[in-house]
């Protein structure tokens, strides 16, 4: 029997209760924090994706090393960079998104990722395989091709109309202002392409739209407008951090030498930035972006131009 006069253990507080049943709980939860480092991940996610309790990887190199062992995600690929580019131009873009993933054991999830700007990300997904199996293959099929509509194949960034929509969505939320875009477009590709051929001319677009993503935050949309023109939509940035960005690219691509059968050769681009004014339609933005694009073109190439704010 118990004494009446013993205190009794002080219940626990509901968010250690919340903290060890989740680590219990077959949903699969991890948190990212605004660098997409992996901060904290329940048992059943670490188990899912092969991670380590205190590892602090990315997320981009989780991916790489479940791509490179075969396990966690199921990534059907033959260049793991292009297809994180291709998964990042979708990754944290909006408050929200939902989507059914394959893990290499054979389990078909249902992940959510639910994003604060510039800040963490949750993921939490349920293991689903035994729900419809019979209309998988559609599903999958479904998700691949609404994925192609958005993608660029040779470079895995965004389409230019997947990039159009990003500049759209992000114009029309109240949140990440101030907001910029940069309009970029390679220097004398032409001469790339006429001295070294279509395949040379390839190699340095995948080359550059690897840098633009690499030197992006997540929140950024990166798309290939056609050719050898990118934009690069910041949103929650003004000016000064707009053009750090597209300074830094500008840097990194000036050291690039991206041709293995030419290894001399680097190249360069211009930028046209700007940032855009309270209802602002798209098409005047980008406008404006490539008025300064053009300016950069004339003041001799390899810089960027801010445009005049708009009125
Ligand atoms: P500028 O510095 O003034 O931009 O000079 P440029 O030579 O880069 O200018 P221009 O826009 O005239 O040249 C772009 C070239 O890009 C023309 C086209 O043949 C080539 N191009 C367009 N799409 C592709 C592609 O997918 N692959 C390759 N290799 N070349 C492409
Ligand atoms: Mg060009
Ligand atoms: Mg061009």
């Amino acid at each position: 029997m118990t004494d009446a006069s013993e205190p009794l253990p002080p219940a626990p507080a509901p968010a250690d209760i919340l903290l060890q049943m989740h680590e219990q709980s077959p949903l699969m939860v991890a948190l990212f924090d605004a660098q997409d480092v992996l901060v904290h991940a329940n048992k059943a996610f670490r188990q899912a994706y092969a991670v380590e309790p205190d590892g602090q990887l990315t997320w981009a190199d989780m991916m790489r090393d479940n791509h490179a062992h075969g396990r966690g995600a199921s990534i059907q690929t033959d260049d793991i960079e292009a297809w994180l580019a291709g998964v990042s131009s979708r990754r944290g873009k909006t408050p929200y998104r939902a989507f059914e993933a394959d893990l290499c054991d054979g389990r078909w999830i249902w992940m959510t990722e639910t994003t604060q700007l510039h800040g963490p990300m949750l993921c939490v997904a349920s293991d689903i395989t035994s729900l419809r199996q019979g209309d998988r293959s559609l599903r999958q099929a479904h998700t691949q091709a609404l994925a192609a509509a958005h993608t660029d194949a040779l470079t895995g960034l965004s389409n230019r109309r997947h990039g159009l929509q990003l500049l759209r969505a992000a114009l029309s939320q109240s949140e990440p202002w101030p907001l910029c875009i940069a309009v970029l477009d390679l220097d004398l590709f032409k001469q790339i392409n006429d001295s070294l051929g279509h395949g040379s001319g390839d190699l340095v677009i995948c080359d550059f739209a690897r840098l633009l993503q690499a030197g992006s935050r997540r929140e950024d949309g990166c798309a290939r407008l056609g050719g050898e023109e990118f934009l690069l939509v910041l949103p929650a940035a003004g000016l000064p951090q707009a053009q750090s960005i597209v300074e830094r690219l500008l840097a990194r691509v000036r050291q690039s030498r991206p041709l293995p059968e030419h290894p001399e050769r680097g190249y360069s681009c211009s930028a046209g930035l700007a940032q855009a004014s309270w209802g602002e339609t798209p098409e005047a933005l980008l406008k404006r972006a490539d008025s300064a694009l053009y300016q950069a073109k004339a003041a001799g190439r390899d810089c960027m131009v801010t445009a005049e704010p708009g009125s």
